[in-house]
């Protein structure tokens, strides 16, 4: 694996100063995007890295494409801002999640959080709104923390793929974020559900136990639930029985019932 120089400045993309991009920008982003489609994700870390420095950060909702990536983080940028979006509806196994990744990495991930607490939060909405309107609710408890959690920064890194579903198939290695106005780097969109966990269980990399008990996609505990019989999609117990397959965070789509 490749070791990384000392971490540059945060660099002001021309990008910046009107928040759109230019079309100069773009193109360039995508001539990046595919020098690094053959990239292994070390690289493209290490690529990220030398070329936003501390501008570059990371979130994480701790799964297993998340925590390889923090495994590669804590060898090529340990000092990389990550954080997890902390809506206050997690399961306690991914919070015990948090402390196991430090502990074998040094690796420190800030939790942020909501305004409001969940019992401030059901109270002001009459009710936990995940049940009537968790477009709302993931954009008041997830939406939201991703705006505070990327502030001042570049780009942030996701572990999305692009095998996941059809909106995340048009990921870009490298890309612009339009809904957060910033650049997307998504380092393991090549690879499979496999390559994720063959380097989990070849280097050990911490995981969440909720996998191995029928959840292969894991999120808030009230919108996510186990597999059942039959089903083959990793998403069919995220808000299942609704039409929202997503929080938000990985679509462009506004409008739809699977964006914000
Ligand atoms: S996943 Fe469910 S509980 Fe979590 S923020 Fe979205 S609607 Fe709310």
């Amino acid at each position: 694996m490749t070791q990384t120089a000392t971490p540059a400045a945060p660099r002001r993309e021309a990008h910046m100063e009107s928040q759109e991009p230019t079309v100069q920008f773009l193109a360039e982003l995508a001539e990046q995007s595919a020098r690094l489609e053959t990239a292994t994700p070390e690289e493209i870390i290490t690529w990220a890295h030398e070329r936003y420095g501390t501008g570059l950060t990371m979130a994480t909702a701790f799964g297993p494409e998340g925590c390889v990536i923090l495994s590669m983080l804590a060898l090529i940028a340990p000092d990389t801002y990550i954080f997890n979006l902390d809506t206050g509806y997690q399961f306690q196994q991914t919070l015990d999640l948090r402390e196991r990744i430090a502990e074998k990495y040094s690796i420190k991930v800030d939790m942020v959080q909501p305004e409001l607490t969940v019992i401030e939060y059901e109270a002001k909405h009459g009710g936990p709104l995940y049940k009537t309107n968790p477009t709302q609710c993931c954009f008041d408890r997830k939406i939201k923390l991703l705006q505070q959690g990327v502030k001042g920064r570049t780009a942030w890194m996701s572990g999305i793929r692009r095998d996941q579903s059809a909106d995340r198939a048009q990921a870009a290695i490298v890309g612009w974020d339009k809904k957060f106005k910033m650049v997307k780097i998504s380092p393991l969109a090549n690879w499979t559900k496999q390559d994720v966990w063959k380097r989990v269980m070849s280097e050990s990399v911490p995981y969440n136990p909720l996998h191995d008990q029928g959840y292969p996609s894991v999120g808030c505990w009230p919108c996510t639930r186990a597999l059942q019989a039959g089903e083959t999609d990793d998403r069919s117990g995220r808000w299942s029985g609704t039409d929202k397959t997503e929080c938000g965070l990985h679509t462009t789509q506004e409008s739809d019932g699977s964006g914000i």
